[in-house]
């Protein structure tokens, strides 16, 4: 009979990077084991594994089909998977693999983006029952037609958020960073650790460069207000832990963060009338690329100015599938620019504190750095600079919000 409340716990690529790296994680599980601790491990693949095979796949194929992609990709795992149960067996404890069809983790047919419908806890259960660390493949599912999935890059963390979830489990992700901090650490060197931070303000994170967590893993713990720690897997420390906003004291903001990987497309002068913006948005998405930020500005000769955001990688191909849209939408011209890069301020009080965005403006002007497009949202503001004054802004506005002082508490007990 199982005593203890299961843990789910998550390492990271880099956690597993390397054979004596997944010894060291045996090791960590097996201590636990001996403490009766019934445990659920979900793993990545090997840091880097996963990029390796991606670039095999683009030199057999021009355009390998996801179906393809999903089942070459979800190796890197089941390569994971097998070395630390290799790795715990040694230790002297039992502990069993499972590929995420074996353990029961359903999904939809989307391949290369696949969510997952269903998590089928019984086998879990009857494992841990008998005295197994049960060790599962991340990123991965399986349909009802016995088709593998992937749940899309970085999508292991999502695995640990559902699993946890359907065996009402606490959750910890265990990475290569000390947790969330008011900036990058290697940016500004006295960054806060956050010990907390909510499920909204963790999304904008996601969202604004910081790629601790992936933003479908947030979504599902918020939706079942499932508490997530996020913490090193090299140190014996606690981390941040992404709460609900309710049992958080609201601060102005809680970091900075910038994003370097993304280009801006202008296409100027197109004609103000209805239908333009969807044309626009509708023949990326048909690409499959994503737009991080469209913003349409006016003109005082009846045209607009439409500026879209998109992944750095991804520019090339949108002025491509931009081309014969631009001359429909009656476009003077597309220009790209992949020497921007995004600064953003997340906090629970940017709505109601109005001087977080004058003060934020304030800093960047007082530092000459010009602000090309500005967004904003209940938790975030964000600006497009000139990219090599990216650290710069950071480091500014960190200062500017004495964020190197942040004490932020918790104001109801867990
Ligand atoms: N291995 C997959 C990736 O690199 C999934 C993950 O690590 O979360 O994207
Ligand atoms: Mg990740």
């Amino acid at each position: 009979m199982i005593q203890a409340p299961v843990k789910v716990k998550k390492y990271g690529g880099t956690s597993v990077g390397s054979v004596e790296r997944i010894r060291k994680v045996a090791g960590d599980l097996v201590e636990e084991h001996r403490h009766q601790i019934p445990q659920v491990v979900v793993v990545s693949a090997m840091a880097g594994s996963t990029d390796e095979l991606v670039d095999m796949a683009f030199k057999v194929a021009n355009r390998p089909r996801s179906r393809e992609l999903d089942m070459l990709l979800t190796t890197g795992e089941q390569v994971s998977i097998a070395l630390l149960a290799m790795a715990v067996h040694d230790l002297g404890s039992n502990a069993i693999a499972l590929t995420g069809a074996q353990c029961g983790i359903v999904t939809d047919g989307n391949f290369a983006q696949a969510r997952i419908q269903d998590v089928q806890t019984a086998k879990i259960h009857r494992l841990l029952e008998d005295g197994n660390i049960v060790i599962v493949a991340g990123f991965q599912g399986v349909t009802l037609d016995q088709e593998i999935t992937s749940l899309g890059r970085g999508g292991s963390d999502t695995t640990a958020a559902a699993l946890a979830t359907a065996l009402k489990s606490s959750c910890e992700i265990f990475t290569d960073v000390d947790g969330v901090f008011t900036a990058d650490p290697a940016i500004v060197p006295e960054a806060r650790l956050l010990p907390w931070i909510s499920y909204e303000e963790m999304l904008e994170y996601a969202a604004s460069g910081s790629r601790v967590l992936h933003p479908r893993c947030i979504e599902i713990a918020h939706k079942f207000n499932l508490p997530l720690q996020v913490r090193s897997s090299f140190k014996a420390k606690a981390g941040t832990t992404i709460i609900r906003k309710e049992i958080l004291e609201e601060v102005a903001i809680t970091g900075v963060t910038g994003d370097a990987g993304i280009a801006r497309i202008a296409l100027t002068g197109v004609r103000d009338v209805p239908g333009i913006a969807a044309k626009i948005s509708q023949s990326l998405a048909d690409a499959g690329i994503n737009i991080r930020l469209i913003i349409q500005g006016i003109r005082h000769d009846q045209s607009n100015d439409v500026s879209l955001i998109v992944p750095e990688q991804d520019a090339q191909r949108s002025g491509e599938v931009l081309q014969p849209v631009s001359r429909e939408v009656g476009a003077e011209e597309i220009q790209i620019d992949t020497s921007v890069a995004k600064v953003s301020v997340i906090g629970s009080g940017v709505a109601s504190n109005p001087s977080v965005a004058a003060r934020m403006f304030q800093t960047l002007a007082k530092k000459k750095i010009n602000i090309q497009l500005i967004s904003s949202s209940e938790v975030r503001i964000a600006c497009i600079i000139e990219q090599d004054q990216l650290e710069s802004a950071i480091r500014a506005i960190h200062k500017e919000f004495g964020l190197e002082q942040l004490e932020r508490k918790k104001v109801e007990p867990a």
